[in-house]
C-alpha cells in the first residue's frame, strides 16, 4: 500500500535528470529567482512550464485569505497541472520559496516540448493527469458550488464541472451547516441556486453553463478573423478523435461543444467493448483521456460553446454560435451525434435532474441512494445503465416496448440482466406517468398486452429511449435522411447534390457532406455504426480526406 502510495507520489511529482533538464534549457530561459516572488497566481492564464534548477518552489492553494500547502518542488522538479496544455486558468498559486534559479517555457515552447520530446512527453503528460486527479479528488480548486438536491440544475452543473474535470467543494443547502455561513459573506440566498463561485470572489446565480465557463475561463475567447484549416463541431468520441489525428498532422484544429467533451459517451458508466479496454472504461474517463491528447497536439478545445448555424454558400465557412460569436474554417468536421429522444410525458420537463436523468454515471447513480429506480429503453445504453444502477439501488425495473430485448441490446448485457436479482425486467411495457412535488414520487407504467397499470412510489427514471440526430442546427444547409441524420457520399443522390448547387466536378468523398469541404461523422451520420469505436473511426479516417480537400483550395 504504501509502495504504491510512493510510486504514485514519484509520477506525480518527478525529478527530471540532468540530461532531460538540459532539453528543457534548450528551449526555454533561465533566471534566478529571488525567495518569495509569486510565478504564478490562482486565475492567471497561459502560465509558463518551470523546471527547479536550484532553491524550492512551493504550490499552495489560496482560500479565504489563507493558504493551503499543496506540495514544494525542489531541484528537478516542474509546475504546472494538465491547464498547461490549454493555457486555462491556474487552480493555485506557484511562490519561490528559497531563491534558486528557475527554467521558463512559454506556451508555443512548452508545446513544442511536449509535441517532439517523446520521453519527457510522458514523464510530462503522467504527472498532469495524477496532478489534476489529485485536485479533484481532494477538492482543491477555485470553485464553490452551492446547491440542492431539489434542484435540477445543480445536476446540470455538477455534470459540466466534473465532465470538464474542473475540481470544485460542493455544499448541499439541506444538508451542510456551513452553507449559512457561505451564503452570507457572499450576499446570496436560497432562492439563488445553484450558485456557483468561480475563484472565491465572482458570483453567478442559478447560471447557464456557458457563463461558468466563461467565469472559470474554460472557454476564451474565438477570433473571427482567425481562419482554421479546420472547425470540428461537437467533441465526442468521433469529434475528439478528428481533432487528435487533425491536431498530430500539423493542421490548425478548433472544437467547439456545446457541453462538455465527451458526448454521449460521457454519460456511460462503463464502456466494455472498446478495443483495448479488456476490464472496461468510463465514458469520463475515455474523454478526458482524448480531451488532453487532442489539447497537448495543440487542438483549441471550446467547451459550452454551441453552433446555431453555418453560412453555407461562402467559403472559408462561418459557424455562428449561441453567444454570437463567428469562427471560420477552410473545412468543418460535423460531429454532433444524437441525443436522447425524450418521451412524451406530461410532467418530463419539471423532473429533470430532479428524479429524470439521460445519463447514468456515477453522478446520476448517487442521487439515487439506495432507493429503487426504473430504466426505461432496450437499447445497450440502457443494459449498461440498469447494470451498473444495480449495484447503487435496491432494485432496476426495466421498462421495454418489445416482446424481448436479443434484436436490440448485446448479448453479453442480457445475460448480466437476466441473472441479476437486482433487476427485474418489463417486456411490452410502457411508462405513462410521472408524478410528484419538488422532486419526482411515483411512477405509473402499463402492459401493452394486458393493459395492466402498476403505479410505484419509485424516484428516480433514466430515459434511454432511442436517439434523435444533433442536426437542427444546420438549418437546412446539409442533405438529411428522412430520419433527419446527415448524408454523405455516395448516399446523396444526383437530385440531392442538384439542390445544394454541388459546385465541383468530382463527386462527394466518403463521409463528405452535400456541401464541399463539410464532412460529418460518428453518429450524426446517415446510415453509421452506431458506436465508440466506429464513432473513433470515422473520426480519424475523415482527416485523411480533409488533406486531400485543403490541397484542392
Ligand atoms: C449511456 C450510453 C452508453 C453507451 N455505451 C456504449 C458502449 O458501451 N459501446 C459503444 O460502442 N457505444 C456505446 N454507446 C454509443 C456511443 O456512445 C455513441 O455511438 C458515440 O458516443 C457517438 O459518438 P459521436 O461523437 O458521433 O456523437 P456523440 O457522442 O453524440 O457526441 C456529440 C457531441 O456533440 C455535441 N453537440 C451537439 N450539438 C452541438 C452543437 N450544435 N454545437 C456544439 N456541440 C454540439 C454534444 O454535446 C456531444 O458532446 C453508448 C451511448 C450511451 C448514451
Amino acid at each position: 500500500m504504501s509502495d504504491l502510495y510512493e510510486d504514485r507520489k514519484m509520477q506525480m511529482f518527478p525529478h527530471l535528470t540532468p540530461a532531460q533538464v538540459a532539453r528543457v534549457a534548450a528551449l526555454g530561459q533561465q533566471r534566478r529567482v529571488p525567495a518569495g516572488e509569486i510565478l504564478f497566481e490562482q486565475g492567471d492564464q497561459n502560465n509558463q512550464f518551470m523546471v527547479v534548477v536550484s532553491g524550492a518552489i512551493e504550490v499552495v492553494q489560496p482560500v479565504d485569505g489563507h493558504e493551503v500547502p499543496i506540495t514544494v518542488h525542489d531541484a528537478g522538479e516542474f509546475t504546472g497541472e494538465i491547464n498547461l496544455l490549454s493555457g486555462r486558468r491556474s487552480q493555485v498559486r506557484g511562490r519561490m520559496r528559497d531563491a534558486g534559479e528557475v527554467i521558463a517555457l512559454d506556451h508555443d515552447a512548452f508545446r513544442h516540448l511536449v509535441q517532439r520530446d517523446a520521453e519527457l512527453s510522458e514523464i510530462i503528460m503522467r504527472a498532469f493527469i495524477l496532478r489534476r486527479m489529485g485536485l479533484i479528488e481532494h477538492h482543491q480548486g477555485d470553485t464553490i458550488l452551492i446547491g440542492s438536491r431539489h434542484s435540477g440544475n445543480t445536476l446540470r452543473i455538477k455534470e459540466f464541472l466534473t465532465r470538464n474535470n474542473h475540481p470544485y467543494t460542493y455544499f448541499d443547502v439541506e444538508t451542510d451547516h456551513e452553507v449559512q455561513a457561505l451564503l452570507d459573506r457572499f450576499h446570496v440566498g436560497v432562492k439563488d441556486v445553484p450558485i456557483t463561485i468561480c475563484r472565491y470572489t465572482y458570483v453567478l446565480r442559478n447560471p447557464t453553463i456557458e457563463q461558468v465557463a466563461d467565469c472559470l475561463g474554460l472557454s476564451g475567447a474565438l477570433s473571427p478573423e482567425k481562419v482554421r484549416d479546420v472547425v470540428v463541431v461537437g467533441a465526442g468520441p468521433a469529434g475528439l478523435a478528428a481533432a487528435v489525428y487533425a491536431a498530430s498532422e500539423g493542421l490548425d484544429v478548433l472544437v467547439l461543444e456545446g457541453n462538455a467533451p465527451g458526448g454521449q459517451a460521457g454519460s456511460s458508466s462503463k464502456i466494455e467493448n472498446y478495443l483495448g479496454f479488456p476490464t472496461g472504461i468510463s465514458g469520463g474517463a475515455l474523454a478526458g483521456r482524448a480531451r488532453t491528447q487532442a489539447e497537448k497536439f495543440g487542438a483549441e478545445i471550446a467547451t459550452a460553446r454551441s453552433a446555431v448555424g453555418i453560412d453555407c454558400p461562402t467559403r472559408p465557412y462561418a459557424v455562428k454560435l449561441a453567444n454570437g460569436d463567428v469562427v471560420r474554417g477552410r473545412t468543418v468536421i460535423v460531429a454532433t451525434g444524437a441525443e436522447y429522444r425524450k418521451p412524451e410525458l406530461p410532467n418530463l420537463e419539471r423532473f429533470e435532474g430532479v428524479g429524470v436523468y439521460y445519463a447514468a454515471s456515477f453522478l446520476e447513480g448517487q442521487m439515487c441512494g439506495g432507493e429503487e429506480a426504473v430504466v426505461v429503453g432496450g437499447a445497450n445504453s440502457a443494459g449498461q445503465a440498469a447494470v451498473f444502477l444495480s449495484q447503487l439501488t435496491r432494485r432496476v425495473h426495466v421498462l421495454v416496448r418489445r416482446p424481448q430485448l436479443s434484436e436490440t441490446m448485446s448479448q453479453y448485457l442480457i445475460e448480466r440482466i437476466t441473472n441479476n436479482d437486482n433487476i427485474r425486467l418489463h417486456t411490452r411495457t410502457v411508462i405513462e406517468e410521472l408524478d410528484g412535488g419538488e422532486h419526482l414520487e411515483s411512477i405509473r407504467w402499463k402492459n401493452l398486452d394486458t393493459g395492466e397499470q402498476n403505479e410505484s412510489p419509485i424516484r428516480h427514471a433514466f430515459m434511454m429511449t432511442g436517439a434523435s440526430p444533433n442536426t437542427h442546427w444546420l438549418q437546412g444547409c446539409l442533405a438529411l435522411d428522412e430520419k433527419g441524420f446527415i448524408k454523405t457520399g455516395t448516399d446523396l443522390t444526383g437530385d440531392e447534390l442538384k439542390a445544394a448547387r454541388w459546385p465541383l466536378p468530382r463527386s462527394p468523398r466518403l463521409m463528405e457532406t452535400s456541401l464541399p469541404g463539410i464532412f460529418a461523422v460518428g453518429d450524426v451520420r446517415s446510415s453509421s455504426v452506431k458506436r465508440v469505436a466506429s464513432a473513433v473511426g470515422e473520426g480519424s479516417i475523415c482527416v485523411q480526406l480533409i488533406h486531400k480537400t485543403l490541397a484542392e483550395l
